[in-house]
């Protein structure tokens, strides 16, 4: 049995982005960084557990993208994943999460012996958390959303935990699975110096469109999303009013009269 995790690369949470006529400057972060997606760490985080404590025998990292997305995936591989794969073809470009769907579970299923496709439970870019389930359902496979903890692996089944609105409930839902994953499952861990240097040794190999079987269905001729009217959040007109007193009991004795003043509290 394999854990898959999928992964994207995403700008920095600190990226703004500028709006020209309903047109987001995606390709202009501000001069920020792009990153692995910060949810996606725990999902790899617990992809690399399923190995070390639930006896998958690899944990695979993939991530459609371009080119660069493999600085991403040797994050992955640098935190402990056996394998990386890039999927990658002109034809993916302008996909909405229907089409990266179809693109990512073409990619698992190719994966020998895949029983387990791990998320996270969203990108903090196009924040549509629609992926995973998009995903399951191409599959065939059961989705299992929200996952807070693994509790047990069997040869046949898995049993997890889900953060719902009234607190948590315990799933048991036979393999093959597809988890998305909240922040309170785990710490993600810091890559290790040995596994960086393994990682940018690494060559990390690409899946294109004829590699994994896609033929339609994907890019942005297929899109239903549309992405065409973007704008700015409205500017706040914020006042700050910095409060002085001779002690902290005092400056606190300030802070509650104004905000009981303004009905705050
Ligand atoms: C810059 C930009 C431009 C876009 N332009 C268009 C457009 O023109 N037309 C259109 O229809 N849509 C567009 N999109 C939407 C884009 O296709 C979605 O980002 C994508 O389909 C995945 O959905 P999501 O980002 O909401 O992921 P979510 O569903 O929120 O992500 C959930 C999980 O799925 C994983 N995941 C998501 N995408 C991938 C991937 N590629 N590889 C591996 N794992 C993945 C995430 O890492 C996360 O773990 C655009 C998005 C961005 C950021």
């Amino acid at each position: 049995m394999k854990a898959v995790v999928c992964i994207k690369q995403t700008p920095s949470t600190t990226a703004v982005f500028a709006v020209d006529n309903g047109v987001a400057r995606w390709d202009d972060p501000g001069g920020k960084p792009v990153v692995l997606n910060p949810w996606d760490e725990y999902a790899v985080e617990e992809a690399i557990r399923l190995k070390e404590n639930h006896g998958a025998a690899e944990a695979v990292a993939i991530s459609m993208g371009d080119d660069s997305s493999a600085e991403q995936l040797k994050t992955c591989l640098a935190m402990g994943c056996g394998e990386a794969i890039l999927v990658a073809d002109a034809a993916f470009a302008g996909s909405d999460s229907l089409g990266t769907a179809r693109v990512l579970a073409a990619a698992i299923r190719k994966i020998d012996d895949a029983q387990i496709a791990v998320f996270g439970k969203q990108a903090i870019d196009g924040d549509t958390g629609q992926t995973p389930v998009q995903v399951a359902v191409k599959l065939g496979w059961t989705p299992l959303t929200f996952v807070s903890a693994i509790k047990e692996v069997t040869g046949s089944t898995i049993t997890v935990e889900r953060l719902i609105d009234e607190g948590k409930e315990t799933v048991t839902a036979p393999l093959p699975v597809v988890i998305s994953v909240v922040k309170e499952i785990n710490e993600p861990r810091y890559p290790s110096f040995m596994g960086i240097r393994k990682a940018n040794r690494a060559t990390i190999p690409v899946w294109a469109a004829a590699d994994l079987g896609v033929n339609g269905g994907v890019g942005a001729a297929a899109s239903q999303a549309d992405w065409s009217h973007i704008y700015p959040l409205p500017e706040r007109n914020t006042v700050v009013q910095l409060i002085e007193a001779d002690t902290p009991e005092e400056q606190a004795r300030v802070l509650v009269n104004k905000l009981f003043e303004e009905k705050v509290i």
